[in-house]
């Protein structure tokens, strides 16, 4: 059994569960139930949030069980306990919100909202991509329209956040090499050039019908190492590449807690309050 060295980071499911979008392959449906109000949760997110700073972590993502922008007031108040965090010393250089993006794509809601969350510590804000067009994009999540990815992109940068891209790898979607290069070119084209990817599959890190073939994964990642630099890898696996100056990642959905590692990808802080050492619980618990 080794101790525990390294903590990368926090990962929060923040507000109500509720979500703007329909996704099929919804991961976060099995999550809402437990998306009420908890007393422990803010306590616990500082905990967690002071022990991975304490551990080396470098950064915070802040998620949901649905669509965080839903819940703004959730993600203020999220923001304003990492802020307490930070003025104590426990700062992250990374401080990432994960959205399908929608909101954003409104400029009223940008104005309203996007100023508060960096003055509170927010530095970027990753959109989840499942097709690079956006009709396309529209009917993975559901909707008649999505927004232009263009304007999503001026809409951030204007209250001076930086956006990144969740390239997501899923059957019929964006799931072979050439479909994977194709739309991180169309991407950068659109202004993203700070792209993470991950293929699709169930919560408990098992493939579902939605997780593209071994076989396509690896043609991606053989495409990675034939065409960028790699800048560093990740213990947990895969890493940060330089493709002609813009920045690809490829990692796991999610990595099951090993307590014989040295290290630990991430706290998980639920929204019942558990802090947990993966997004699986079992066997992995840390704070109750
Ligand atoms: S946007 Fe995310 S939370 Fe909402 S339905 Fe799709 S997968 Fe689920």
């Amino acid at each position: 059994m080794a101790c525990i060295e390294k903590i990368y980071s926090v990962s929060a499911l923040v507000g109500n569960g509720s979500c703007n979008a329909n996704c099929d392959f919804c991961a976060g449906k099995y999550l809402r139930p437990e998306a009420k109000e908890n007393k422990l949760y803010d306590k616990n997110l500082e905990a967690a949030i002071k022990l991975s700073a304490r551990y080396g972590g470098w950064s915070l993502s802040l998620t949901s069980s649905g669509e965080v922008t839903c819940d703004s007031d959730a993600l203020i108040r999220a923001l304003k306990v990492y802020q307490k965090c930070a003025n104590q010393g426990a700062y992250f250089p990374n401080v990432n919100l994960f959205t399908n993006g929608i909101l954003l794509g409104d400029k009223e809601f940008c104005n309203k909202y996007l100023d508060i969350w960096r003055e509170l510590g927010l530095n970027n804000i990753a959109i989840s991509i499942h097709n690079v067009d956006e009709k396309e994009q529209a009917k993975v999540y559901g909707l008649k329209n999505y927004p232009k990815l263009e304007t999503i992109v001026s809409n951030i940068e204007k209250h001076s956040l930086g956006v990144r891209g969740t390239l997501l790898l899923r059957k019929g979607g964006v799931d072979n090499y050439k479909k994977y290069e194709k739309s991180v070119k169309i991407l950068i084209g659109k202004g993203i050039n700070n792209i993470t990817s991950w293929p699709v599959g169930n919560p408990d890190n098992t493939r579902n019908k939605y997780t593209p073939s071994r076989l396509s994964l690896f043609g991606i990642r053989s495409w990675l190492h034939l065409n960028a630099k790699k800048c560093h890898g990740h213990a947990w696996g895969g890493g940060v590449f330089d493709y002609k100056g813009n920045i690809l990642r490829y990692t796991d959905y999610v990595t099951k807690h090993n307590p014989k590692k040295d290290f630990v990808r991430q706290l998980v802080v639920f929204q019942d309050g558990t802090v947990a050492y993966s997004w699986i619980r079992e066997g992995a618990l840390c704070i109750r």
